[in-house]
């Protein structure tokens, strides 16, 4: 090692799942949308104009934490918003898990947890799935220094029902505890309620699935106006401008556009539950997921040797080769004619093998 290596962070990154470049590609593999963005984000695309680029953004992105605050219900003082729900979950870490005592999370679960806790030097304890790979809220009541996870869970799907969240939260008011709502649209209870009954829960959620912008980063968080001001006093330490004007508006159209919200998300739904019903017809086990994938096994073929199967097929789903997880598949809900033809190409390939 170099001697100036030795004053260096080191950190092993996280690893998004792969955007290939042939457009062909029938793409489940990293949760996106399968439908375009709301119309209205089409027409604000073309009002926008290059005076937004020469100036700077309002640091406040104000347009947009009242557009999310009015369709969340809430008042804008508590909403922050960042630039992707990734930025938003890291300056939370940053802000809120300041405790020697580790943060608790669960083993298998969204992995770029454990590198911002690395990062920012969190200590932390992962709390085992049960053995149908479900929270157990028991792991979440002892002395901690702050508690996450995804409800429904990443990438298992299985939602936590609201009164065991409810008990996570009422055990922990000595420290902050963060539900990730990235698929919380896609058929699960919000734990928004709670917010006038404990301070110390906070929210997050974003547009990269539900509101079908992944590429745009915007996502946000919702708790009491307190925390929001400890949010932003960090972010305001590190990066006035992490939105920009572009981001800004179109986020404003989609948060206001409820209507076709309804729309795709109650298709996503409708063609998960056809999903569940001929997945499980294909010999596959899962958890029963509430978000826009399923977390798959098949009692007879190995999941890796699928997963090379369907790459090679153009049909891109996510495989993590990590312990308890290395013989299933994620795979996001597409359209119905993408899901058509992974079921053709399921059933042709288990006839032979
Ligand atoms: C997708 C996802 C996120 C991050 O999404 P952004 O695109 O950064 O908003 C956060 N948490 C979980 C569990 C996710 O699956």
């Amino acid at each position: 090692m170099k001697a100036w290596e030795s004053n260096i962070r080191k950190v092993v990154p996280y690893v998004p799942g792969e955007q290939p470049k042939n457009k062909k590609v029938i793409k489940l593999n990293t949760n996106e949308n399968p439908y375009p963005p709301s119309q209205k984000v089409t027409e604000a695309l073309h009002r926008m104009e290059t005076e937004g680029m020469r100036k700077y953004p309002d640091p406040a992105a104000q347009q947009l934490v009242d557009a999310i605050a009015h369709t969340q219900g809430v008042k804008p003082s508590q909403i922050f918003v960042g630039v992707g729900s990734d930025d938003v979950l890291a300056m939370a870490f940053l802000t809120f898990f300041n405790s020697e005592k580790p943060i608790l999370f669960p083993d298998i679960t969204y992995s770029f947890y454990d590198v911002w806790a690395d990062l920012f030097r969190i200590p932390y304890e992962c709390q085992k799935l049960d053995e149908n790979f479900q929270i157990r809220k028991e792991g979440y009541l002892k002395e901690n220094g702050g508690v996450i996870f995804p409800n429904p869970n990443a990438p298992t799907g299985a939602l936590l029902p609201l009164e065991e969240i409810e008990e996570i939260v009422r055990h922990n008011q000595d420290v902050i505890v963060i539900v990730d709502e990235a698929y919380i649209d896609f058929g699960g209870i919000t734990a928004k309620g709670l917010l006038q009954k404990y301070e110390n829960l906070l929210i997050v959620q974003t547009f990269s699935k539900s509101r079908s912008m992944a590429g745009m980063r915007i996502g946000y968080a919702i708790g009491n106006e307190e925390l929001i001001k400890y949010l932003n006093d960090v972010k305001y330490s590190f990066n006035s401008y992490t939105m920009n004007n572009t981001a800004i508006s179109l986020g404003t159209a989609a948060a206001l556009d409820q209507e076709y919200f309804e729309e795709t998300r109650q298709k996503i739904i409708a063609t998960r539950e056809r999903t569940k019903k001929e997945m499980a017809s294909l010999g596959f086990t899962f958890a029963d997921s509430m978000a826009n994938f399923l977390f798959v096994t098949h009692e007879r073929v190995k999941a890796k040797e699928l997963f090379e199967a369907l790459k090679a097929e153009g049909i891109y789903v996510r495989y993590f080769n990590k312990p308890r997880i290395d013989n299933h598949l994620r795979i996001t809900i597409g359209t119905d004619e993408e899901m058509d033809t992974l079921f053709d190409f399921l059933r042709t390939y288990l006839k032979k093998h």
